[in-house]
C-alpha cells in the first residue's frame, strides 16, 4: 500500500515560484560565485526581517555558528554553555574549536534552555574560580519556539557572557514582539532543505555589530589580507554562500510570512484534531509573549494515560508512507557527547521518551493533514 501513496515528509522544500528569476539573473550576469548581488540583497533582506543591523550569508548554519564561536575567542579548554535539547549542529562547532560543551537542560514550558539551570552552571563556575573559561552561551529556539529570552539575557548579562542565538529553526518567530535572532550578540539561521525556507543549503550570521559581520565575511573567504598578492595572517574558511543559492533565498524570503502562517495553521489543525484525545498534548506557546513559527508541530503522549508510544504512532504513519520523528535526542545522551559536563533536571530525557514531531510542511494539503490525523486517531 505504502508504495502507491505519495510520501508525506516532515518538512520538505516549498518553492514560491520567484526563485528562478533571481537564479537567471545570476546566470545572465555571470555571478556564479560566492559573492554578487543576490548575496548582498539576501543579507539586506535578512537583517531587515530579523531587525538587526547586519547579516552575512554563509554556506550553512553550522558554518555560521563556527564563525561566531571563533570571533568570541572560543578556544581549546574553554567552555560554552549550550542547550542539551537540540540538534548536534548546535554543538559540533564548539568541539571543532577544541572547547568543552556544557549541556543545560530544558524548562517544561518552551522546552528550551532553563534559565535557572543556566544560572546554576554559572554560580558553580564562579565558586570554583573557572568562570573565566566560559566564553559563550548558545541558546537554541527549538522547533521555532522562543526560549525565555528575558531570563536568559538577564543571567548572561549578569555574568557578562555573550549569547549566540541558534535560530536555525526559528526564522519568523518573535518574543515579546521582537524577532528572534536580535537578542544575543550574534545569531545564526539555517536554510537547509528541511527548514522553513531553504536555499537548498545555506545559513546566515546576524548581529548589530558591524565589526563582527565584516570579520565573518573575511574569515568565510579564506581570511585574505588586504594586499595585491594572496597573503594570510589568520586561518580562513570557505564558508560563503553562493550567489546562485542566494537567489533561491531571495525568492523564498518573498513568502516568509505566508510560510509562517501555513506552518502555524498546521499546529492549529493538529491541536483541534486531537483535542478529545486526552493523552495527546500538542505543544503551544506558554503565553502571548511567545510567537512560534511552528517549524515543526510536536506533541507529547502522556504515558500515564495510555500504553500507546511514539513508536506505535510512527509505525502506523509509516504504513501510509507518512514521515514522523521522535523529538531530538538530548546531546548529553549522545554517544559522542556523553562525557561532557551537563546540568540536568530530567526534562529533555522525558521529552525524548514521550514526544513526536508531526509532518509540518507549509505545502501540506488539507487532505494530507486529515489523513495524518485519522491514522493517529486510529491508534487510540
Ligand atoms: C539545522 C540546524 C542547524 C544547522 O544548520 P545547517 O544549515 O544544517 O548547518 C543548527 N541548529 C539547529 C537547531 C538546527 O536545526
Amino acid at each position: 500500500m505504502s508504495d502507491t501513496l505519495k510520501r508525506i515528509y516532515l518538512s520538505s522544500p516549498h518553492m514560491s515560484g520567484h526563485e528562478q528569476k533571481y537564479i537567471n539573473e545570476a546566470f545572465e550576469q555571470n555571478w556564479i560565485a560566492p559573492l554578487g548581488p543576490n548575496v548582498n540583497e539576501l543579507e539586506n533582506i535578512l537583517a531587515k526581517y530579523c531587525n538587526v543591523k547586519h547579516a552575512s550569508a554563509l554556506s550553512s548554519g553550522t558554518a555560521a555558528l563556527h564563525l561566531a564561536l571563533i570571533m568570541l575567542g572560543v578556544n581549546s579548554g574553554d567552555e560554552v554553555l549550550v542547550s542539551t535539547f537540540t540538534f548536534s549542529a548546535s554543538v559540533n562547532p564548539i568541539v571543532y574549536q577544541g572547547a568543552v560543551p556544557v549541556f543545560i537542560d530544558s524548562e517544561k514550558e518552551t522546552w528550551n534552555m532553563d534559565p535557572d539551570l543556566l544560572r546554576k552552571a554559572l554560580v558553580e563556575r564562579k565558586k570554583n574560580g573557572t568562570i573565566g573559561k566560559v566564553k559563550a552561551i548558545v541558546v537554541v529556539h527549538l522547533y521555532g519556539m522562543p526560549a525565555k529570552m528575558d531570563e536568559i539575557m538577564s543571567v548572561a548579562n549578569e555574568y557578562k557572557i555573550p549569547v549566540i542565538e541558534d535560530a536555525a529553526e526559528a526564522l519568523g518567530s518573535t518574543y515579546k514582539g521582537q524577532a528572534l535572532g536580535s537578542f544575543g550578540r550574534m545569531a545564526i539561521l539555517s536554510f537547509n532543505g528541511n527548514k522553513i525556507i531553504t536555499t537548498s543549503g545555506g545559513g546566515a550570521l546576524l548581529s548589530n555589530d558591524e565589526t563582527l559581520i565584516s570579520k565573518s565575511r573575511f574569515l568565510a573567504t579564506q581570511a585574505r589580507d588586504n594586499a595585491p598578492h594572496y597573503q594570510h595572517s589568520q586561518i580562513g574558511y570557505n564558508y560563503r554562500m553562493s550567489n546562485v543559492l542566494a537567489g533561491i533565498g531571495r525568492g523564498q524570503m518573498e513568502v516568509i510570512d505566508e510560510r509562517v502562517q501555513q506552518r502555524r495553521a498546521n499546529g492549529v489543525f493538529y491541536k483541534k484534531a486531537f483535542e478529545n484525545i486526552e493523552c495527546l498534548q500538542v505543544l503551544e506557546e506558554p503565553s502571548s509573549d511567545f510567537f512560534s513559527n511552528r517549524w515543526l508541530t510536536t506533541m507529547l503522549i502522556n504515558e500515564n494515560k495510555t500504553k500507546v508510544t511514539y513508536s506505535d504512532i510512527q509505525v502506523a504513519l509509516e504504513k501510509y508512507n507518512i514521515e514522523s520523528r521522535p523529538l531530538w535526542k538530548p546531546m548529553h545522551m549522545q554517544p559522542i557527547f556523553s562525557s561532557y559536563p551537563s546540568v540536568l533536571n530530567g526534562t529533555s530525557e522525558q521529552l525524548f521518551k514521550t514526544g513526536i514531531c508531526l509532518p509540518s510542511g507549509s505545502n501540506l494539503s488539507e487532505t494530507d493533514r486529515e489523513n495524518i490525523c485519522n491514522v493517529i486517531k486510529s491508534c487510540f
